[in-house]
């Protein structure tokens, strides 16, 4: 399998070049001698999300639909409800109520 294509001059022939010290795979570029790592597909909540999702909860819409909605992941809306200092009362799924008594 190839290397990702090199973000500074888009060749193709990159290889892997040791881990960075954050533990993501570092590539070196055969062509350029640029040295990258990839970004790992970020979940960024931008602030008008987060925003979107305080409402819906305050419109007791269930937080599945929430996460459907706003298209969170379910372990971000947890986070997030425990920044809000909230409780979950529900559970999201009974297979997480029952990860929980392991
Ligand atoms: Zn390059």
């Amino acid at each position: 399998m190839n290397g990702p294509d090199c973000p500074a001059c888009g060749g193709v022939y990159t290889v892997k070049n040791g881990h960075a010290h954050t533990g993501r795979q570092r590539y070196l570029c055969r062509v350029c001698g640029h040295q990258f790592t990839l970004h790992p597909p970020q979940h960024r909540i931008s602030a008008e999300t987060e925003a979107l999702v305080d409402r819906l909860l305050s419109e007791r819409i269930s937080h599945r639909g929430i996460c459907r909605v706003t298209g969170v992941s379910r372990s971000w809306f947890r986070l997030h409800l425990m920044k809000l200092g909230k409780t979950v009362q529900h559970g999201f799924e009974q297979d997480e109520a029952q990860a929980k008594k392991v």
